[in-house]
């Protein structure tokens, strides 16, 4: 076994019982609506878990479908998203990507990469994990800065950017693995391998980790 596959391995046991990330049990709940994975990762970018979590709760509450969603007014999704980041321009990204999803695509999320990245607001991460979640692709990884941040800090990409590092991954993961990268990484992010102090010590793959880039660790 790799290194890598026995890190994901590792990981994938070590998940077991934490919260898992907003968006993926807002797809669980909603039997992987692709619809609303893709609203509430929109949502979900630079926001804190719960919020995203509660913003999309209330907006999901009044509208359902592109074509609903794109009838309310713009003031009120930014009433209703408030207080996620930027919820000024998400509010507008989320119904003129409505509009087009209606107008352009019959009402149905597309299921392609091309057709979503041609939606207002709609970069590589929110793709990747429409396509992933609600699609079933198996062909996808999803980064994010978790994702970003510790497949660097592990060594396994030397990268500026998630995009960047999308494409490393690609060549660095086992393909067995790659939908579920985002899963793994994202929780180890929010629970463990934190932005900052990181705590390494009860950390499950600290041995296979060269902490590339961590300068100071949590005290456990
Ligand atoms: S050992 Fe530290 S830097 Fe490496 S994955 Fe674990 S928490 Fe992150």
């Amino acid at each position: 076994m790799t290194v890598v596959s026995s890190v994901l391995t590792r990981l994938g046991r070590a998940i077991r019982g934490m919260e898992e990330p907003a968006v993926e049990k807002i797809s669980a709940d909603t039997r992987e609506d692709p619809f609303q994975v893709l609203i509430s990762t929109m949502l979900s970018a630079q926001t804190r878990d719960p919020v995203t979590h509660a913003a999309s709760t209330r907006l999901f509450r009044a509208a359902r479908t592109p074509r609903t969603m794109a009838a309310l007014s713009r003031a009120r999704i930014e009433r209703l998203i408030y207080p996620v980041s930027f919820y000024r321009v998400k509010s507008r990204h989320v119904k003129d990507a409505c509009r087009q999803i209606v107008e352009r695509f019959g009402g149905r999320v597309p299921d392609t990469m091309k057709d979503l990245l041609t939606l207002p607001g709609v970069g590589r991460k929110t793709a990747n994990l429409v396509l992933i979640l609600s699609h079933a692709s198996r062909d996808n990884i999803c980064v994010d800065t978790h994702v970003h941040r510790i497949s660097n800090r592990l060594g396994w990409v030397r990268t500026r950017t998630p995009d960047q590092t999308e494409q490393a991954l690609y060549r660095a993961v086992p393909r067995r693995f790659w939908p579920r990268v985002n899963l793994y990484l994202v929780t180890w992010g929010q629970n463990v391998c934190r932005p900052v102090y990181p705590r390494c010590r009860a950390c499950v793959v600290s041995s296979l980790c060269p902490k590339i880039g961590v300068t100071r660790t949590a005290a456990s």
